[in-house]
């Protein structure tokens, strides 16, 4: 279109045009030429322009996109060693109970995890200064009277949250 309006100048300049009538056509035609180019300039500017703050967001949304990432993958790694950890406490405290469990009576072990099921996974409280550690209960002189004369392998139940009690030197007897 440039090169048209360039030619159609050419010729005006050049007085090959003579006729008054094809000179005015000739003139319109570059006039013309000049508005439609001035139009398609603005066009291409507004798409410039518009092309332009697209990247800008492109941009903009990459480097949050990745920012994400970075945190989700941190997250990630932070829970997998967690995971690995927990696997191997796991790990541990099963075959700690285990060994323990391989030296108690079965009866005795089937009681323990009946109470356990019943107690919020408590099936067995230690007895301490005269308090049973499941339910925090003091025992009263009856009860203090009755662990006092037991045999040492006799099964103690708390008369209150009826948990196993287990007996040791700080059991305030
Ligand atoms: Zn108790």
């Amino acid at each position: 279109m440039r090169q048209r309006a360039v030619r159609d100048q050419q010729r005006l300049d050049s007085g090959a045009v003579s006729s008054p009538k094809d000179l005015e056509s000739l003139q319109r035609e570059i006039t013309s030429l000049a508005k439609r180019q001035g139009d398609l300039e603005d066009i291409v500017l507004e798409v410039m322009e518009r092309r332009e703050s697209a990247q800008e967001r492109v941009a903009e949304l990459t480097e949050r996109a990745s920012a994400v990432q970075t945190k989700a993958d941190d997250a990630t790694a932070r829970r997998d060693a967690a995971e690995a950890e927990i696997d191997r406490e796991a790990a541990s405290v099963g075959k700690e109970r285990e060994l323990v469990a391989g030296s108690v009576p079965a009866d005795l072990l089937k009681l323990y995890e009946k109470l356990r099921e019943q107690q919020g996974g408590v099936g067995a409280a230690r007895l301490y200064q005269r308090k049973c550690e499941g339910c925090h209960i003091e025992l009263n002189i009856t009860e203090v009277n009755e662990v006092r004369a037991a045999a040492p392998d006799t099964v103690l139940r708390c008369e209150n949250c009826r948990r196993i009690l287990v007996r040791t030197s700080e059991s305030g007897l």
